[in-house]
């Protein structure tokens, strides 16, 4: 059976916030894998693997909890570096609705660690999606359901967020969808601020450092 990795980042003692996150996607994670196994075993194959990127220029309305945002915000601010820092401010400063998403880099995804739920959830069996085919509604059936217990227990952990903290109150309130109305579609997400606030890091950095 596939396992899920809890992906952990040092920083994470000093933002709680942060470590919220990470606890919400291995729960997510782990239900993921879960369902995977169940259709490997049952004689499917997984078609999506690293380079096969088709959906992320495909889907453009990939729905983005606020803690998530902040987690993308951190990781594109504090742990893209290099030639790939400039690439993905370039994107994020020239972004348009409609295109693609904006954190895909030579066919993989920028932010994997922080990627949202939606496309943590979003698995495909059997064959990959042909350039601008969204399978969901070419053939479902290939489409992993996720599973809900896990997702609900995902979004249950990133409830402190929003101050909710009592364990009952997590669930019922995860439950009902209170996260809903809060979510925003990645492609209406202002990006070019984040590419101004990757310029503000680094100039605070030269002036500090
Ligand atoms: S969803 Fe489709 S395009 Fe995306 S990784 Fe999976 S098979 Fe490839
Ligand atoms: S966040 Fe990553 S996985 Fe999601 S659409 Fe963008 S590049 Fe693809």
């Amino acid at each position: 059976m596939l396992q899920a990795q809890r992906i952990s980042f040092p920083e994470e003692r000093g933002l709680p916030w942060l470590s919220m996150l990470m606890d919400a996607y291995f729960i997510a994670d782990k239900g993921i894998a879960l369902e995977i196994s169940k259709r490997i075993k049952a004689g499917e194959r997984l078609a999506c693997k690293k380079g096969c990127s088709t959906c992320c220029i495909t889907h453009v309305t990939i729905p983005v909890y606020p803690l998530e945002v902040v987690g993308i915000y951190w990781f594109v601010i504090e742990k893209i570096l290099g030639p790939e820092r400039d690439i993905i401010k370039r994107q994020l400063a020239s972004f348009e609705k409609g295109k693609g998403c904006p954190f895909l880099v030579d066919g993989a995804c920028a932010i994997h660690p922080v990627r949202p739920l939606a496309c943590r959830h979003f698995n495909v069996f059997n064959k990959p999606c042909s350039p601008g085919e969204d399978p969901y509604y070419t053939r479902r059936r290939d489409v992993l359901t996720p599973n809900e217990r896990f997702k609900q227990r995902a979004l249950a952990a990133m409830l402190p967020f929003h101050g909710v903290k009592e364990p009952s109150e997590k669930k019922r309130l995860a439950r009902a969808g209170i996260l809903d109305s809060m979510v925003k579609n990645m492609q209406e997400i202002e990006w070019e601020n984040l590419a101004r606030r990757m310029d503000g890091h680094i100039l605070s950095k030269t002036r500090t450092g």
